[in-house]
């Protein structure tokens, strides 16, 4: 389920297995484990192992159709103080 507490959407993209994960308000691993990221309500955000994290904003999310392309961002890096 959506929820929109923040004006984006933030997205973990693990280097190592290329998984994309979702952040949310709690800890989230990508698939081989190595990557682990969360995105709190007050729009701050975390990651950890060999990540990325990308922000695509509601607005733009929501508003496209079939076919069209929207930018994301690469966001700059925010470790955790200890793996989650
Ligand atoms: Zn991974």
């Amino acid at each position: 389920m959506k929820t929109k507490t923040t004006d984006c959407m933030f997205l973990l993209n693990c280097q190592s297995c290329d998984d994309v994960v979702k952040l949310v308000d709690k800890p989230r691993l990508c698939e081989c484990g190595k990557s682990a990221g969360a995105h709190y309500a007050n729009g701050t955000y975390v990651s950890s192992g060999p990540a990325r994290v990308l922000s695509i904003t509601w607005e733009a999310y929501d508003g496209i159709t079939e076919g069209e392309s929207r930018p994301f961002t690469v966001l700059p890096r925010v470790q955790t103080r200890r793996q989650p």
